[in-house]
């Protein structure tokens, strides 16, 4: 479950890896090295730390869920007063009513679980590596022991825990807009399959048109950033999101590792929230203090993440290589809906390409995200009072 420590020096050990480094990358130049998440050592005062709040995605009104589409002011300057980072694990669970956390293992690490109805979170002591209903989340900061007792960075507790712990609900008007962004495209081809040569470009393209039609069976109304074997830039795809009206917005790739063959799973990404390193770099600038207009859907970003990763989990059987965080994810910053990009495998691993290259699994795939985002389905729970459709994102799929 817990994997050694040294897995998390994933910016220097995946520089340069995988399809992202080809299209999903900021189009801005390189400005300076990124602050190391190894400096997250145990900080009372941390100037930078963003302001501390008290979650405000907790019950989203569509007014309120109009206002959050706003984009933030912009968070370049330190707190202008010391704040308290770290919060007591036991304090945070007792201001939720959920029970109190329980020690769970000492070996190979000090793990605790916390849980609420919507299911339960390990987190061990020293690790940024924790486990949410069976899969990997990586947080910002390793859970520290102090004075006998579990303490998290603020902004884990508040943007990994407590949008799984206590999700919000994603609410929609009654044909809600889903934009599908199939990676790459034209000269961009993205990575090859090392079985074949074929590139990413077509894999992802094929995936979105699976897609397509099982979301609008479901009550979507859907549009692809394209349809055919066309370069678009970054820019203009999150264009395309906003002159649709997207509620949601998902780019979907497929994975490089090269020259390394064995590396192989899924992974999911969303945009990383001000005030804590990303999970993976590339080696492009990770300033803490960066704010984006996405970062004001922070709470759904993780648990739209964390229902479809559970869902290509469940479904593809693959590797588990966790919820993630970056910041360079140009195609995600300016987007004012919760938008995520996935990683259905890896082309570079000889066996997974092989699976990724078959139009079954690639059906699968689909069929597994189109499940989880089923209106149809969602409309079947409670309904909240607006009348919206609402995706309870309360409970992802255990892989
Ligand atoms: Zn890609």
């Amino acid at each position: 479950m817990f994997k050694p420590a040294g897995i998390l020096l994933l910016g220097a050990l995946l520089f340069g890896a995988g399809c992202a480094t080809t299209s999903p990358l900021a189009e801005e130049p390189i400005t300076s090295p990124p602050p190391s998440p190894g400096a997250s050592s145990l900080n009372w005062s941390d100037p930078e730390a963003v302001p501390l709040t008290r979650p405000t995605h907790s019950k989203i009104s569509p007014a309120a869920a109009g206002q959050s589409k706003r984009p933030p002011a912009a968070l370049s300057k330190p707190a202008p007063v010391p704040v308290t980072t770290w919060t007591s694990l036991n304090r945070w669970a007792a201001e939720r009513h959920l029970p109190a956390p329980r020690l769970i293992s000492k070996t190979p690490l000090v793990s605790y679980q916390v849980r609420s109805d919507s299911g339960a979170m390990i987190l061990a002591l020293g690790s940024r590596e924790a486990n949410w209903n069976g899969m990997e989340i990586l947080l910002g900061f390793e859970p520290q022991l102090i004075d006998g007792q579990v303490f998290l960075h603020s902004l884990d507790l508040q943007k990994n825990l407590e949008p799984l712990l206590s999700p919000p609900p994603l609410m929609f008007g009654p044909h809600p807009v889903i934009v599908i962004d199939p990676g790459h495209g034209g000269i961009n081809a993205g990575t090859k399959s090392v079985r074949t040569g074929r590139g990413e470009k077509e894999f992802t393209l094929d995936w979105a048109k699976r897609l397509a039609p099982l979301l609008e069976a479901g009550g979507w109304q859907v549009f692809l950033t394209r349809t055919n074997d066309t370069d678009i830039a970054l820019s203009n795809r999150v264009a395309f999101a906003e002159a649709h009206h997207a509620d949601v917005f998902l780019s979907l790739h497929f994975n490089s590792a090269a020259p390394d063959t064995r590396q192989s799973g899924l992974e999911t990404y969303s945009l990383t929230p001000a005030g804590m390193p990303s999970t993976l770099t590339r080696g492009y600038d990770d300033t803490w203090t960066q704010s984006f207009p996405n970062n004001a859907f922070d709470a759904e970003n993780q648990a739209l993440a964390a229902r479809l990763h559970g869902a290509l989990l469940h479904a593809a059987g693959e590797e588990d290589r966790g919820l993630r965080h970056a910041r360079f994810l140009g195609v995600l910053r300016g987007q004012k809906r919760p938008a995520v990009l996935l990683e259905g495998g890896y082309l570079s691993n000889p066996a997974e390409a092989q699976r990724i290259e078959d139009p079954g699994f690639r059906q699968k795939l689909a069929e597994a995200l189109a499940a989880a985002l089923n209106l149809n389905a969602a409309a079947q729970s409670p309904r909240p009072e607006s009348g919206g459709s609402a995706i309870e994102i309360s409970r992802p799929t255990p892989p």
